[in-house]
């Protein structure tokens, strides 16, 4: 669900025109809506009402400290996979014993920060890593909390890239190891194992890997007592896909996620509660995707081969999401004018071939300074940009209502390098 809407043929988000906001900021920029955020917390908070739950939002979609905040008000957890997030969403307010930080490759300096810090637990995912924090931890006279994060070698049917949980994956620990480390903690003395993790991947679209995934953790929470140790959590992760099409389809859907998520926590809502610990969801994309686009002017067009491009003023530098995983976002004009469509790719100035928002998209005649917007732009977008071919960032706007704010501004040339 989003906040994104034509009045009069005017894109608008919330109460505010994209074109208004575009005369007074220079593109590229990403726009946000600060109600798309807040909703979307409240439908998935609720899907877990009256179960014992912590949404812990994912911070690698989108960390903009102006939306870190709306989330830590919102009463979000976190979950951080590096000191910078960690650094970032304790100064956004989260509260420290509502984060958990996941990771392969955690530094030493990483995992003692996150010591003093007191965060809630360690995802933690190789033996070797947990022989470290007991470590690290033994040197400051602290037992770190920590879940075991499994690698249940489950199928998301996704993109390569974004899956996490095959055993050909970097993620998590296998199954048979993860059930010996269980039963052998009583090496690592300054380790306390509070709970089980395991996450996917992203952009999850079918509800039965959730499903398998929780019987995992469900049937590993039982040896886990067995074993002498007390549950506090079961963290099942994020990974919830979100509509990259139709984006201005169905408007009166309720959720627009291709998981009616609801119905998948009533499903496992059993499973849940015979669990007798806190569940923790880690959703990054599902929060965030919907509720920001990013603005991009017309600069040239051109047919070569019988084939018409549209050069915008951002590329894969802002946006690299389609460049690298193939991604489709839906581009619109943010004033819809009459006349013929056209078949066009959209691209952007970068000086390679894989420059490109969008393929073979069908757009209304164009001119030059005309606004295209970049739909289901919220979630991996600025934070998967570059500064490549020396071109600063764009800035990021947050509207709330008929009001916005600038929360980052652009790069500057001059700046590029420091
Ligand atoms: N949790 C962990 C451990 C992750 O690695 C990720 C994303 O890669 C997420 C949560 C969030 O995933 P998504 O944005 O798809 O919800």
């Amino acid at each position: 669900m989003h906040f994104f809407r034509f009045k009069k043929n005017q894109l608008y988000c919330e109460e505010q025109s994209v074109e208004a906001i575009a005369q007074k900021v220079a593109t590229p920029f990403y726009l946000y809506s600060q109600k798309t955020i807040v909703e979307n917390f409240g439908r998935i908070d609720r899907a877990f009402s009256g179960l014992d739950h912590l949404i812990c939002y994912a911070l690698k979609a989108n960390s903009n400290e102006a939306l870190l905040s709306l989330l830590a008000e919102c009463g979000a957890g976190a979950d951080v996979v590096s000191r910078g997030e960690l650094f970032l969403a304790i100064k956004s307010g989260f509260d420290p014993k509502k984060i958990v930080y996941a990771g392969v490759g955690k530094r030493d300096d990483e995992i003692k920060f996150a010591l003093e810090k007191n965060i809630l637990a360690f995802n933690v995912e190789s033996t070797e890593e947990l022989g470290v924090i007991n470590g690290i931890a033994g040197g400051l006279k602290k037992k770190a909390p920590v879940a075991i994060r499994i690698n249940p070698n489950i199928d998301i049917h996704g993109h390569p890239y974004i899956s996490t949980g095959k055993s050909a994956d970097k993620f998590g620990i296998e199954l048979p190891v993860a059930r010996a480390t269980i039963h052998d903690l009583g090496q690592y003395s300054n380790i306390q194992l509070i709970g089980l993790h395991c996450h996917l991947g992203s952009q999850i679209t079918e509800i039965a890997p959730y499903l398998r995934a929780v019987k995992i953790l469900r049937d590993l929470a039982d040896e886990v007592r067995l074993a002498g140790h007390t549950l506090l959590y079961v963290d099942i992760g994020g990974g919830l896909g979100v509509s990259y099409q139709n984006v201005f389809d169905d408007l009166e859907a309720v959720s627009d996620t291709p998981i009616d998520l609801a119905q998948l926590v009533q499903r496992l809502r059993p499973d849940f509660q015979s669990l007798g610990c806190k569940v923790i969801f880690e959703p990054g994309r599902a929060l965030v995707a919907e509720a920001g686009i990013l603005v991009t002017r017309v600069l040239y067009q051109k047919v070569s081969q019988g084939k018409r491009f549209v050069i915008v003023d951002a590329a894969m530098n802002d946006l690299i999401r389609p460049s690298l995983y193939g991604a489709y976002h839906e581009i619109v004009p943010v004033l819809k004018r009459g006349g013929e469509w056209v078949h066009a790719d959209v691209v952007g100035p970068i000086c390679e071939s894989g420059d490109f928002l969008g393929r073979d998209r069908r757009l209304p005649e164009l001119a030059r300074g005309d606004l295209l917007a970049i739909m289901t732009a919220g979630a991996y977008g600025f934070v998967l940009s570059s500064n490549y071919n020396a071109r600063p960032r764009p800035a990021e706007i947050l509207v709330d209502g008929s009001g916005y704010r600038l929360i980052r501004p652009a790069g500057q040339v001059d700046t590029l390098w420091t």
